[in-house]
C-alpha cells in the first residue's frame, strides 16, 4: 500500500467569500477516492469569521473567569459565546464548543490570520465540508471525501495533533470489531479514529506556521463512502466519558470552596456566616439565611 500526501500549492491568503473548492480545483490534480483535507483557519476566514478582542462586551460570568485565568474578559466572553459548558476555567478554558468538539478557548485563536484579528472555528463544519465537497465533485467529477481540521492538545501528552472537526463521505471511525488478528482472534473491540489519522497525517506538511498550506490532498486510502456522516460520530457521550466527568465534578468542588465566609454584627455579637456567591444577583449570601428564609444577609 502507498499512501501519499499532496500540498495544494499556491493558494492565497483567504478572504472572506473565497472559493476554496475553486483553488483546490485550479491547483491540483484530483481522483476518485481522494480525501481533501482542509485547515478550519481558512473555512472560517472563506466564511468570514473574524473578529476583534475589543468588539466583545464582557458579562459578569466572563469577568469572575477572566480574574481566574488571566486572560481578559472580552476574551473570555468570545469563548464563552462560542460554547455550550466549561469544563475547566483555569489555568485554560477547556470547553465544549456549539458543534459537540471539546478543545481549548473554543478554538478561537489568533495565529495566520493577521493583525490583531482572531478567528473562530465555523459552528457547522459538516455543512461547509460537504459544500465545498459537493462543488469539487461537480467541477471534477470525481468522488472525493473532504475532512476540516484544526490542531488541539489533547489528554496525557505534551505536544499537539491535527484532529477533524467537519467531514463528507468519509466514515470517521473505523470498526474493527468482528475481524480477526493474526492468529485468528476475533476483535471486540478495535476502533480506530480514521478522521483524526488523516488529519494528523495531513499536518506533517501544513505545519502550524508560514508554510501556506492549508489544504492537502491525501490519496491511496479507500475511506469514500456516499452514505450521510457526521463529526458528531466522533463525540462520546457526556455522561459515558470518564474524564468529562472527573472535569465537571472536580470543577464543582472547587466551586463549592469558593464559598466565603464573612464576620457579621448582629445584635451586637459577632458571628462568622458562610457566604456563597449569588451570580443571578451579584452578590455574596448568607448560605442559611437564604436557604430556610430566602433573604440575603446585607437586608
Ligand atoms: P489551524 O490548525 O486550522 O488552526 O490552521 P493553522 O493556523 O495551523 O494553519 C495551517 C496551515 O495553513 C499552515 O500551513 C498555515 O500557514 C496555512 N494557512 C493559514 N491561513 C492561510 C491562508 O489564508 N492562506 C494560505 N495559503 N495558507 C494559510
Ligand atoms: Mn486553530
Ligand atoms: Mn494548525
Amino acid at each position: 500500500m502507498v499512501l501519499i500526501l499532496k500540498a495544494v500549492e499556491n493558494i492565497p491568503l483567504i478572504q472572506k467569500g473565497d472559493d476554496l473548492a475553486e483553488l483546490v480545483c485550479e491547483n491540483t490534480e484530483i481522483s476518485d477516492n481522494d480525501i481533501v483535507v482542509i485547515a478550519s483557519t481558512v473555512v472560517s476566514k472563506m466564511i468570514g469569521l473574524t473578529f476583534y478582542e475589543k468588539d466583545m462586551i464582557p458579562t459578569f460570568e466572563a469577568k469572575r473567569i477572566a480574574q481566574l485565568n488571566g486572560k481578559s474578559p472580552e476574551f473570555v466572553q468570545a469563548v464563552l459565546d462560542e460554547s455550550t459548558g466549561v469544563l475547566t476555567e483555569t489555568p485554560f478554558m477547556l470547553v465544549r464548543n456549539k458543534n459537540g468538539h471539546i478543545c481549548i478557548n473554543a478554538g478561537i485563536d489568533g495565529s495566520n490570520v493577521g493583525g490583531e484579528k482572531l478567528l473562530k472555528l465555523p459552528q457547522n463544519p459538516d455543512k461547509y465540508a460537504a459544500e465545498i465537497g459537493k462543488n469539487i465533485e461537480e467541477k471534477t467529477g470525481k468522488k472525493i471525501s473532504v475532512i476540516i481540521t484544526d490542531t488541539n492538545g489533547r489528554a496525557f501528552k505534551n505536544g499537539q495533533t491535527n484532529v477533524a472537526v467537519g467531514l463528507y463521505n468519509i466514515k470517521p471511525i473505523k470498526k474493527w470489531i468482528g475481524e480477526k488478528d493474526l492468529y485468528g482472534k476475533v476483535l471486540e473491540i478495535s476502533e480506530e479514529a480514521v478522521a483524526d489519522e488523516i488529519a494528523g497525517a495531513a499536518n506533517l506538511i501544513m505545519g502550524e506556521g508560514c508554510y501556506g498550506c492549508p489544504i492537502v490532498i491525501v490519496s491511496g486510502l479507500d475511506f469514500y463512502t456516499a452514505e450521510k456522516t457526521s463529526i458528531g460520530e466522533m463525540y462520546r457521550d457526556e455522561k459515558d466519558d470518564l474524564i468529562v466527568q472527573s472535569l465537571l465534578s472536580a470543577k464543582e468542588k472547587k466551586e463549592k470552596k469558593d464559598d466565603i465566609k464573612v464576620r457579621i454584627y448582629r445584635d451586637g455579637e459577632a458571628i462568622d456566616v458562610n457566604c456563597f456567591f449569588d451570580e443571578k444577583d451579584n452578590m455574596y449570601k448568607e448560605m442559611s439565611f437564604y436557604k430556610f428564609e430566602g433573604v440575603n444577609f446585607e437586608d
